[in-house]
């Protein structure tokens, strides 16, 4: 099949790679798979961008529709250093399978844009915020394509871009984004649906198993939207969460960390790091230490040819979307670790982005209850994170069955 140099990246690599081996394992018919290794539409922005001292900076924008065949399309937004088109286009190959998995009437997208938001400031972030979404404004809508915040965006973001997007419209659009603030028809437990849904997965493997979650050791790499509600919740389960990281490091205690107290550090430091009565330890070094369940929650390609050996934890849980590349993905079976992968186990959040995107689209909303009934209603739907057979027991409660 041909080369695509334009979408050159580790992670587009590994998207591909796990897709052919699919197929094949699949039997899927040539035309289907080579169609589905490229995307539909691709478009490239740059968003100038007037910062705080008085400079004008440029910075890369990408949308990626990777597929429409069952709706308009859905994926996050990711503002972070190293996005480039082959890493977006990926993550929107990724969102394809996941809501297809999730039975939702979506396609897969994402989109990105290659900075670095830690260091911009409110303003900055609202002007790069509300030009991206100018300049990508034919690409989206509530019924072409449905942006949600992902690594680096956050609710703020999304309620620019749906401001944006209203004020040319000249009415509120809510059905535009979804993970908005609920005051602008957000959705009660958006923000904690992906970590909530990584906590009924593994529920499941753990039931699956015979064996039960409350007294397992766990290590979370990123403590950001995903690993900090997953963290927070196992934590509260009775998990012994002993190794938790962030952009800046991480930090270590085997008899288990405090997550409340972990939290109000966080608040006020900006990062675990430098969390008293735990031990510094790097990103690196945290991926190999000795646990039950090993939880990257932050970037792509963490477990790779070079380290998968090295990885002694039983089950790895993928937060992050592309965590593990295919070698790895080789190493890790042959030895026995259970991998439960990222468009199984982070697929809460499009759901409940789902639920949110209907309510915007009937001005019809919901309350946390009856969402989060719905919510784990339909995660169980998928397949077993064990043995990966489809469930098909479930009825529904709040939202009808496609
Ligand atoms: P976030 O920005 O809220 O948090 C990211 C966390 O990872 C932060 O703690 C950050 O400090 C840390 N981090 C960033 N770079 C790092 C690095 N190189 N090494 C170690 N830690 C690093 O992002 P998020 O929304 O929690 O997303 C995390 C991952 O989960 C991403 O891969 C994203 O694609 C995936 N994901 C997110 C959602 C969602 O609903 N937000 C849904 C599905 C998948």
């Amino acid at each position: 099949m041909a080369d695509m140099p334009e979408f050159e990246s580790e992670m587009h690599r590994t998207a591909v790679a796990q897709l052919d081996q699919v197929a094949e394992r699949l039997h899927l018919d040539h035309d289907t798979h080579l169609r589905l290794r490229y995307p539909r539409r691709s478009l490239v922005v740059s968003i100038p961008v007037r910062m705080d001292n008085g400079h004008t900076e440029v910075f890369m924008g990408y949308r990626v529709h990777h597929n429409t065949a069952l709706g308009p399309t859905k994926g996050g937004l990711r503002y972070d250093a190293e996005v480039s088109m082959g890493e977006v286009t990926a993550l929107a190959m990724l969102m394809t399978w996941k809501c297809s998995l999730m039975g939702l009437p979506y396609g897969g997208a994402k989109g990105g844009v290659r900075c670095t938001p830690r260091g911009m400031s409110k303003r900055e972030l609202e002007s790069l915020t509300r030009r991206y979404t100018a300049e990508i404004m034919l690409f989206i809508g509530p019924d072409l394509d449905i942006p949600a915040p992902d690594l680096g965006t956050d609710e703020q973001i999304m309620a620019w871009m749906m401001d944006t997007y209203s004020m040319t419209q000249g009415k509120s659009v809510p059905g535009v984004v979804t993970g908005k603030p609920i005051l602008v028809g957000g959705s009660a437990g958006r923000r904690e649906a992906t970590g909530r849904g990584i906590v009924y997965v593994l529920y499941q493997a753990a039931h699956s198993l015979g064996e039960e979650l409350k007294g397992k050791t766990v290590v979370v790499q990123g403590f950001g939207n995903v690993g900090g509600v997953a963290a927070r919740m196992l934590w509260r389960d009775g998990a012994v969460v002993q190794g938790i990281s962030d952009f800046k490091g991480g930090i270590w205690n085997s008899q288990g960390l405090d997550i409340r107290a972990l939290d109000e550090h966080v608040k006020e430091a900006g990062s675990v790091v430098g969390f008293p009565g735990a031990d510094a330890i790097s990103n690196p070094d945290i991926l190999e230490q000795p646990c039950d369940i090993l939880m990257p929650a932050a970037t792509g390609s963490q477990i790779r040819e070079d380290n998968a050996d090295r990885i002694r934890a039983r089950i790895v849980v993928e937060g992050a979307n592309g965590p593990t590349t295919p070698e790895a993905d080789a190493i890790l079976s042959s030895r026995g670790v259970l991998v439960i992968p990222d468009i199984l186990a982070n697929a809460g959040g499009v759901v409940v982005s789902y639920f949110e995107w209907v309510q915007g689209l009937q001005f019809f909303f919901w309350g946390r209850r009856a969402r989060s009934r719905a919510g784990s209603r339909r995660s169980w739907r998928g397949p077993s994170p064990v043995s990966g057979t489809p469930r098909r027991r479930t009825t529904w409660t709040c939202a009808p069955p496609r």
